[in-house]
């Protein structure tokens, strides 16, 4: 019998060189944990200076790690800047800068989801040998082939919708007596929870089952050889507005009836922070854990949130719309009680993992944002004459606001733009334009430039959104990047 030599060889090389490679990705990269909140106001946790809302567990992340000041999401409501956080790309540029339909999971028409194309990052992750695991809210694609386990998820607890309620024993009442009626679309907000694919009967409050589940997982994780990378989206404190009785106790302080069930929400998720960072001291692994902890947009005013002292609110680009309140710790890597000042963005996240996690950007893969661990670590500012943007398509016009160093450009609907120093002035209240017009109008024309890079939304939340699209670009778009006749003479100011 010949045995090819060269073959055997060949063979043994690529099994040690693989060996070794995967080694070096288990060894030295730290373990993910990315925590995101829903409509969390800038205000509404302790560590950015709450009042009334105590949230002990985050503030001890946050004072022991590095708390930033000026973190930007890239889209001022759900859908889209899930998209642009787990995609690394601004929402425009990939055809999603809207919400899905609220129904999308049960109707084949809504057959809609983040592009396949734009890997995401918890794919790059897995990619890497990470075990990768999505507890929580969904919102980019609950179509079978946008289902988390299909895009790099090896495990998946919560629900694909919007959002949810959060008593089980309510709205489970809810979900069967329409399923027995025979309700064609049953609100996503009702639906049973899943675990990968199969449906479950949840009992506890949905905030502390999606904590529940990061620790079992957190504790199954430990056993593996791989570090692992966790999404744990909680959908608190987005409505509906429902709390524990013995959360809302603590807060009985606060006369305001949403703001106090609001404040026992965001309660309920620091309380199962405090337990999550206790699994990951008991099982060796919270020095070596990359928590990071954010929103996905600002707070919703008028149901129980503060964005204090920042202008607007959830769904506008003033800061109040899309700043958000964020922290990394790591005890390994970052010192404790960093104050980041620089702007950065949640589009930063996925190179910053990528790198963390000695792999490469999937081939042919775009990213909006770039690699800040460093920056962090050495206080060095990542966006130096360069610009962060944030652009909400309304009917007929777009909101936005764009941020480069001390300076942001926002404009509102219809109103004129404007030119704010921001670290002077981050509550918005002066309009510069009338006297800076060369420095409005560099940053409104390298804004435009930016939107040259959208391409046509693969789907529209609403029927009207659809119809002033109908041309190929969305009436007025081209008229938002007009200054001459909108800004202010400086006489009037
Ligand atoms: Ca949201």
């Amino acid at each position: 019998m010949n045995i090819n030599i060269s073959k055997v060889c060949k063979t043994l090389i690529c099994i040690t060189f693989f060996s070794l490679t995967s080694c070096k990705a288990q060894t030295n990269s730290p373990n993910i944990l990315l925590v995101l909140c829903d409509d969390l106001g800038y205000a509404d946790v302790g560590f950015n200076g709450s009042v009334d809302i105590n949230t002990p567990e985050l503030d001890k992340l946050a004072t022991n790690g590095a708390k930033f000041t000026s973190a930007y999401v890239a889209h001022p409501f759900c859908g889209p800047s899930r998209a642009a956080l787990l995609t690394g790309r601004y929402s425009q540029e990939i055809g999603a800068p809207f919400n899905l339909h609220s129904n999308s999971s049960q109707n084949d028409a809504d057959n809609m989801g983040v592009p396949l194309k734009e890997t995401f990052m918890s794919k790059a992750l897995q990619d890497a040998g990470y075990y990768t695991s999505a507890i929580g809210k969904w919102h980019v694609g609950a179509a079978p082939k946008y289902h988390p386990n299909k895009r790099g998820f090896d495990n998946f607890y919560g629900f694909l919708g919007g959002g949810h309620n959060y008593f089980p024993e309510k709205y489970r009442k809810q979900y069967e007596a329409q399923k027995k009626a025979g309700v064609k679309e049953i609100r996503d907000y009702i639906l049973p929870l899943e675990h990968n694919n199969k449906e479950v009967r949840e009992t506890e409050y949905i905030t502390d089952a999606l904590s529940r589940e990061a620790i079992n997982d957190i504790k199954k994780a430990a056993s593996k050889k791989a570090p692992f990378f966790m999404y744990l989206a909680y959908n608190a404190p987005h409505v509906p507005l429902e709390a524990k009785e013995e959360d809302l106790k603590l807060f009985s302080h606060i006369k305001d009836k949403d703001r106090r069930t609001y404040a026992a929400m965001v309660y309920a998720v620091d309380r199962g922070m405090g337990n999550i960072v206790k699994a990951l001291k008991e099982t060796n692994q919270y020095e070596n854990t990359l928590i990071v902890f954010l929103s996905d947009n600002g707070g919703n005013t008028d149901k129980g949130a503060n964005n204090f002292p920042l202008k607007g609110r959830k769904g506008d680009a003033w800061e109040g719309g899309y700043r958000s309140p964020m922290f990394f710790h790591w005890p390994n890597k970052i010192a404790k009680g960093i104050t980041f000042n620089y702007p950065v963005s949640a589009l930063d996240l996925y190179p910053t993992f990528v790198a963390l996690a000695n792999t490469q950007v999937p081939k042919g893969k775009k990213l909006s944002g770039k690699n800040i661990l460093n920056h962090v670590v050495n206080n060095t500012e990542p966006y130096k004459d360069e610009m962060i943007y944030c652009l909400r398509y309304r009917h007929g016009f777009a909101d936005v606001g764009a941020r480069k160093g001390d300076w942001k450009i926002t404009r509102m609907g219809n109103e004129p733009w404007r030119i704010t120093n921001i670290n002077k002035d981050i509550g918005e209240k002066k309009n510069l334009s009338g006297r800076y017009p060369e420095k409005l109008k560099e940053m409104v024309l390298e804004t435009e430039k930016w939107t040259e890079n959208f391409i046509y939304p693969l789907w529209f939340y609403s029927a009207k959104d659809e119809e002033l699209w109908s041309d190929g670009r969305m009436p007025q778009f081209s008229e938002t990047f007009v200054i001459d006749k909108l800004v202010q003479p400086a006489s009037k100011k």
